[in-house]
């Protein structure tokens, strides 16, 4: 039988052993500690711009924290891309705010600038209030056009949340995704990037906010010998262990990058003549996708097979694949929630799926892949 080949494995460097033996021999196998402070560190000089990063147990945990820094109450409003991972949406709703959902433009996938401003004019209109904070998220590592929605987000000065988890190492006219909003969160769960075996950061605009996060991230504990509470608090800070196969992993983050953008290329070149098969691109050089995973599009009326049938072709040839998330306004949780549609990600969603894209995929795996959806046909 063929070899399975995967969707996005982990691949480690070989370092993050070094760093948890530290963590052991030294006895800090604990929440905080010198690998949480060294991964911050790296982080930070990673993405430049001078941010500062939270190191955290979850990207989840960091979407949280961010929307309880932007003061995000019971009842607000908050902007949220539709065609996303529901860990963009879900802690809105922690907090008693209500997602309000935009579809995207058909260049990055993204969240459609025009749709945004509509969706803050309306809301303003129908609530009195405007949204809380606007939540674009980089898709498969694609930059969204946030030069467009920088400049509406200060129009009517409302916040961004950039959900940057798929894209460390994508960027934006020359700026890392993950530094334009005013805060900013990646994930290192097993699939994306980089892993930590579970975790993400968050990225804030100065250390002051750092200090901050850091606060709601270990319960609020005030500074006092005795533990006393003001706040409401969370146990949301990565472990010093996970902390240190991120350092590990830190010496192939630009690896990983360069061999999906690998992946990627060799995708378009092999499929560019397939009829019927799309491979999702650049709109230009200034979006400098990671391509944590490539997607491929399938007209079905051209190549007579659609999206299922080529996925369940792939499984039945041990080669995992994904389709598209499926978008948030159609969602059954969401089903009563604010939302502002073009009809963009819902044909996305039909017709796309994700090949695989990680680190241990070679070249051979790809032709592989490619020949299925060639004999497909
Ligand atoms: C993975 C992911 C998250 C959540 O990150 P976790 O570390 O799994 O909590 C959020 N948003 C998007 C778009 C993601 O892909």
């Amino acid at each position: 039988m063929d070899k399975k080949i995967w969707l996005s494995l982990a691949h480690m460097s070989g370092r993050e052993q070094d760093f948890i033996k530290e963590a052991f021999d030294t006895n800090w196998v604990v929440p905080l500690g010198p690998n949480v402070n060294g991964f911050e560190a790296d982080l930070e000089k990673y993405i430049g711009e001078n941010k500062h990063v939270v190191a955290l147990s979850a990207g989840t945990a960091a979407l949280h924290l961010a929307l309880i820094m932007l003061g995000v109450k019971a009842g607000d409003e908050v902007i949220c891309q539709s065609f996303t991972f529901a860990a963009s949406a879900n802690p809105i709703t922690y907090l008693g705010a209500i997602p309000v959902f935009i579809d995207s433009e058909s260049e990055t996938w993204n969240m459609d600038p025009q749709l945004l401003e509509q969706a803050i004019i309306d809301r303003k209109a129908k609530i009195g209030k405007y949204p809380k904070a606007i939540i674009p998220v980089h898709l498969y590592g694609m930059p969204a056009k946030m030069d467009e929605i920088m400049a509406i987000a200060n129009r009517y000065e409302i916040p961004v949340l950039e959900d940057a988890a798929e894209a460390l190492g994508s960027i934006y006219k020359g700026q890392y995704c993950g530094t334009f909003g005013e805060y900013g969160v990646f994930s290192f769960n097993g699939n994306k990037m980089i892993t930590t075996s579970g975790g993400g950061a968050l990225v804030t605009p100065n250390e002051e906010a750092k200090k901050r996060v850091m606060f709601y991230a270990t319960q609020a504990r005030e500074n006092a010998p005795h533990y006393q509470h003001e706040e409401i608090g969370y146990n949301y800070r990565m472990s010093n262990i996970c902390a240190g196969i991120g350092r590990g992993q830190m010496y192939v983050l630009d690896e990983h990058v360069e061999h999906r953008r690998h992946v990627h290329d060799l995708y378009v070149e092999l499929l560019k003549d397939v009829e019927g098969i799309t491979v999702m691109q650049r709109p230009s050089d200034e979006y400098n996708s990671n391509f944590w995973l490539t997607c491929i599009l399938i007209d079905s009326k051209i190549t007579g097979f659609d999206r299922e049938y080529l996925r369940i072709k792939m499984d039945e040839n041990q080669i995992e694949t994904r389709p598209l998330w499926k978008p948030m306004h159609l969602q059954p949780v969401f089903s009563n929630v604010p939302m502002y549609v073009n009809g963009v990600s819902e044909v996305l969603f039909n017709d796309g799926l994700c090949l695989p894209s990680g680190p241990m995929c070679t070249d051979d795996d790809i032709y592989r892949v490619v020949n299925i959806i060639k004999n497909c046909k």
